[in-house]
């Protein structure tokens, strides 16, 4: 079959079909599960975790293969591009690192740590920056849904973190031949790096207008779990249709936190490492480095019964910075000095997790070239 509008760009992977996706990524346990090679083609599908393909197709070249964030690309080129003269080896993009918490007690409460995603999400909305946000909401049996939201009311109600993969990509691609026309995309850093493969690709098609993608917010990411593997290990231990939400405190507690309406379930992490998803294990990014700007959760001197009601938040784009200046003016989030250390800890467990993944590719990771500039307010 061929797609409309489907040659790739040269240089930024585009040198494979469905066949070679099926070899080398949804075959081999690379597929991230993030669904960008979905609703641009008929022929792939996101079924419960996995990207399944319906049907084969036989062109040499497809936009399946080029937008992969598994498919080799010259990821350096592809930073410079989107990073300048800000790139930073290990954490990317870098303006600045701040440390935030949503305004609003509601947001706050219904949130994964300070709810400074929503937040920022709604604003953006509020403001018309965007029109039409992509999240994660709550799906069944602790698999995540993608929604499509129009009404900065609704973000809220998709608040928290599910740490099973969504196909996020699938319904951006969904909602980019609707009538929106300026979306935000919250995005692990695989679904972020897909989005800038994206970007990359020729546009020859008039419903698939790369430039309708107004906003990036990235979120950490240490790994994602295995849906069938995660509800094996969680349904011997308590009943999936309870758990109202999980969490990962610092490795040195070394536990998935469970939440249930009968209190808080401790899983050590010795149980949960094997129920990562084989695909995490050779992904470099930790910030989700090709975002406007990333969130993850925060750490304080106070420790971390205050520290998760916060978050860290990396600047990286004009845009990024826009947003949260506006944040910050129109009093929707709170700000509060950045600890000494914090930036050079997030830089450790950044590079930590480069070389974990070139250890699991079978190299080790190379040295980092010298810091480029490391300016903002941190
Ligand atoms: C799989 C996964 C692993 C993570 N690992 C880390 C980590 O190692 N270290 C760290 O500091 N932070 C990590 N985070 C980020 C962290 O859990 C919070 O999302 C982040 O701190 C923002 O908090 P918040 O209160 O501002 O988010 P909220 O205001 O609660 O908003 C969270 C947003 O994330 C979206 N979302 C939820 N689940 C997913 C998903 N699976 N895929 C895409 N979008 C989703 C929701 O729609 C919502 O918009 C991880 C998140 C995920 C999804």
């Amino acid at each position: 079959m061929r797609e409309r509008g489907s040659e790739p760009e040269k240089g930024q992977g585009g040198q494979g079909g469905q066949r070679e996706l099926e070899r080398e990524v949804l075959g081999t346990g690379r597929c991230t599960g993030c669904g960008a090679c979905v609703n641009i083609c008929p022929y792939q599908a996101s079924y419960r975790d996995r990207t399944v393909t319906l049907h084969a197709c036989d062109l040499s070249q497809g936009r399946c293969w080029a937008v992969c964030p598994r498919t080799p690309a010259d990821l350096q080129a592809l930073r410079q591009r989107f990073g300048g003269a800000d790139l930073t080896p290990e954490l990317g993009p870098f303006r600045g690192l701040y440390l935030t918490r949503a305004a609003d007690e509601g947001i706050r409460r219904r949130s994964q740590h300070g709810g400074t995603v929503s937040a920022l999400v709604a604003l953006a909305l509020r403001e018309g920056w965007i029109d039409a946000a992509v999240l994660a909401g709550k799906g069944e049996g602790l698999l995540p849904r993608p929604v499509t939201v129009r009404d900065p009311e609704a973000v809220a109600g998709l608040a928290g973190s599910r740490f099973v993969v969504s196909p996020t990509i699938a319904e951006f691609n969904r909602t980019l031949g609707s009538d929106a026309t300026r979306i935000g995309v919250v995005a692990t850093p695989c679904q972020a790096l897909a989005l800038a493969k994206m970007r990359t690709l020729s546009v020859t098609d008039p419903d698939r207008d790369m430039a309708k993608l107004g906003l990036v917010v990235g979120l950490f990411c240490g790994w994602a779990l295995d849906w069938p593997k995660l509800t094996a290990l969680l349904g011997g231990k308590t009943g999936l249709a309870a758990i109202t939400g999980m969490d990962i405190p610092p490795s040195r507690y070394h536990t998935l936190e469970v939440y249930t309406p009968a209190g808080t379930l401790p899983v050590s992490l010795d149980e949960v490492t094997p129920c990562v998803r084989e695909a995490c294990r050779s992904c470099d990014d930790m910030t989700a480095e090709f975002s406007d700007l990333s969130v993850g959760s925060a750490r304080l001197p106070e420790g971390w019964q205050e520290a998760r009601s916060w978050n860290q938040v990396i600047v990286r784009t004009e845009r990024g910075l826009d947003l949260l200046e506006t944040a910050c003016s129109r009093g929707v989030l709170e700000f509060r000095d950045v600890p000494e250390g914090n930036l050079e800890r997030l830089k450790a467990a950044s590079m930590g997790k480069k070389r974990a993944a070139a250890e699991a590719a079978g190299k080790t990771a190379a040295a980092p070239a010298p810091a480029a500039r490391q300016g903002g307010r941190s």
